[in-house]
């Protein structure tokens, strides 16, 4: 995947039309759609702001939530935010926890990785200094944070152990009947194993039309291959 400048939309949004002419080509719908929160339905990490604030979201992901829904499809949330209650406060303000059948929103066991405390360092001082379109900047400080900081456990709220069992107990769903959207490789490796289709998010778009169009051939392609 290529990392776009994060939260620039670069097309119109689509409208339900849009999303339920793309529903309508496929045979099978996943029987639930889970996403992941940060970068993949909204444009930044909910831990760097206030419960108070009131952020964006990427422009299609109501839409194709609304149309997965009319399509019968339900809808889960699963992310590892080490501020769940920053998240929670964001779904309600956003209209959005009466759209979801389940929301998991589990930290890991300490806080962040090693990966996020460093891209989380590094998010922080490039805000404060105003050097968002100076990548160089950026690789310079995660270099240093990388060597500056020590190898940490791993964490053990992982999406796989922890966020989809807790939504196939609460959905009733199998794995291979859901289709998974996150922005964190790692995430995706993971919950792959679990036989759940998994797609990489472009951080540039979130969840939009090409991303909806490319999980439901992938879901298409998996079922196939199972039969
Ligand atoms: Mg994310």
């Amino acid at each position: 995947m290529t990392r776009g400048r994060r939260g620039a939309a670069t097309t119109a949004a689509a409208s339900p039309d849009d999303v339920a002419a793309v529903l309508q080509r496929y045979e099978e719908l996943p029987k639930a759609v889970v996403f992941d929160a940060d970068y993949t339905i909204w444009p930044l990490w909910c831990e760097c702001f206030s419960p108070s604030y009131t952020p964006p979201l990427y422009p299609d992901v109501v839409t194709i939530m609304d149309g997965l829904r009319q399509a019968g499809v339900k809808l889960a949330l699963a992310s590892r935010t080490p501020t769940p209650h920053v998240a929670s406060a964001f779904l309600d303000k956003l209209g959005l926890r009466q759209r979801f059948h389940s929301i998991q929103l589990i930290p890991a066991a300490d806080g962040l990785d090693q990966h996020r405390q460093v891209a989380h360092r590094v998010r922080c001082i490039v805000v404060i200094s105003g050097d968002l379109d100076r990548p160089a900047v950026a690789v310079h400080l995660v270099t240093t944070c990388i060597c500056s900081n020590p190898p940490v456990p791993a964490c053990s709220a992982q999406k796989d152990k922890a966020h989809f069992p807790a939504i196939q107990r609460e959905l009733g769903i199998d794995y291979q009947d859901m289709l998974f959207y996150d922005d964190e490789h790692g995430n995706i490796r993971r919950v792959s194993t679990l036989g759940v289709c998994s797609i990489l998010v472009d951080t540039s778009t979130g969840v939009d039309l090409a991303a909806l169009k490319q999980g439901l051939e992938a879901f298409t392609r998996a079922r196939q291959a199972a039969t």
